[in-house]
């Protein structure tokens, strides 16, 4: 059987053209999808959790999907201050039953962006956002720069299917003039009709001194000192900037994890807010996994709050740095942890991964990892966006519906999620 229209639940493209065969509930192919979303397809049953389990007398030992709830349950009902992790890759409504289960437990709930693109959030809650369809720039973009973002090789069908070589209504590559502004030659810079290649961590600086320019103020003559780009490009980039017809800017960790963090994020903005005076400009975060923009829409209607979100006074309460989970493990303030669909143990630093080894931990994960491997409890879940159906949200903020197209024999995450909060009340 063919199955079309199929969302890639990988990264914040979501690609939604991808064409799947099925036979015997086994996925046979994959169509239009890049490599990644093709080996995410056809390996989605590699090294997957097989049961659930329970860790006893050190070794981890498969149980029923009672007795781990019900374990779980109790972990994280006799926490004094639990951790909730992960969500990024999963379906909106797994992350707004994570939520209330944070509410009843006063946890603290955290998602990626606190280690990506946590400070775009922030940037966008102090001034704003002004933003676009990826539908919309490719049928009118005649301006692209990317900015610290690298999309050919982390987002592979990005280039070609919204923002490069698109060809949209009234724009195509032919039309359209591509910038690239990163502290080395990336894949993308060499697609790109101009690489400006930046001093690292001095955006703040650069787009300071852009905005003044476009202002009216005069361009310092040792501007190629403070940031590594001559003046004469950034004059240039300026011109192209005020006289295109449409213009956007994706950024990447390039802008939002270098020196100045939030700060550079947010004068980006006002640097778009000021463009906007002369012509229509956007701009767009290039989020990674693919679910990160659900979390930020359903944590902000339900608390206002995107990420970092602390129930221990059972009010949310939001404070990236203080709340944020690779700080409270770093710290070693919180006593157990749930960790959804992520691999902190893999991927957060040394210290925050070394106190995960020494609080009782529960993982939901269709996969086996790392932090499966120290936890207490696994519990394995269907795949979101391959064996259940749920809701995401694309790196502009267009929600989309992910389709389940082969059975699994476990839940998905909102639904063990909503089990462990019913356990719990009990
Ligand atoms: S670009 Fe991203 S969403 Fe699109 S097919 Fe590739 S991995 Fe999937």
């Amino acid at each position: 059987m063919e199955i079309k229209n199929i969302p890639c639940p990988f990264c914040g493209c979501l690609c939604d053209d991808i064409i799947v065969n099925v036979e015997d509930n086994e996925l046979k192919g994959v169509k239009n999808g890049c490599g990644i979303c093709i080996t995410k397809f056809m390996k989605h049953h590699v090294n997957a959790v097989q049961s659930p389990m329970l860790k006893k007398e050190g070794n981890l030992v498969n149980v029923s999907m009672d007795e781990a709830i019900e374990k779980a349950a109790e972990i994280l009902k006799n926490a004094k201050y639990p951790l909730i992790f992960g969500l990024s890759t999963t379906e909106c409504e797994a992350q707004s039953k994570a939520l209330e289960l944070a509410e009843l437990t006063g946890a603290t709930i955290d998602q990626l962006p606190s280690v990506c693109h946590g400070p775009s959030m922030m940037a966008l809650q102090s001034v704003g956002q002004t933003t676009a369809t990826l539908g919309e720039i490719k049928n009118r973009a005649d301006l692209v720069i990317f900015w610290g973002c690298n999309p050919i090789e982390a987002h592979p069908r990005h280039f070609n299917r919204y923002s490069g070589t698109a060809t949209g209504m009234w724009s195509d590559r032919s039309k359209r003039y591509i910038v690239t502004i990163d502290v080395r030659e990336t894949q993308t810079a060499k697609k790109s009709d101009k690489f400006i290649k930046i001093s690292h961590g001095k955006d703040y600086e650069l787009i300071s001194i852009m905005r003044a320019a476009i202002k009216g103020q005069k361009i310092p003559d040792n501007v190629e000192e403070i940031t590594g780009v001559n003046k004469e490009d950034i004059e240039n980039l300026i011109n192209r900037m005020k006289n295109a017809k449409y213009g956007v800017v994706f950024y990447g960790m390039g802008m939002t994890q270098t020196f100045g963090k939030e700060l550079n994020t947010d004068n980006a903005i006002s640097l778009i807010k000021d463009l906007n005076e002369l012509t229509k400009f956007s701009i767009i975060p290039m989020l990674g996994h693919y679910n990160v923009s659900g979390a930020v829409h359903v944590w902000g209607w339900q608390t206002g709050y995107p990420f970092s979100i602390n129930f221990a006074l059972q009010y949310p309460r939001y404070n990236p740095g203080e709340f944020s989970a690779t700080q409270m493990l770093a710290r070693k303030e919180c006593d157990a942890a749930l960790i959804i669909a992520t691999d902190p143990v893999a991927h957060l630093p040394n210290e925050a991964a070394r106190h995960l080894a020494n609080i009782q931990v529960i993982t939901i994960d269709p996969k086996f990892s790392l932090t499966a491997l120290i936890s207490d409890v696994v519990i394995p879940a269907a795949t979101a966006g391959i064996e259940a159906e749920g809701t995401a949200y694309r790196m502009d903020g267009i929600p989309l519906r992910l389709k389940k197209v082969v059975n699994s024999e476990f839940p998905p995450d909102r639904e063990i999620l909503e089990r462990i909060i019913e356990k719990i009340k009990e």
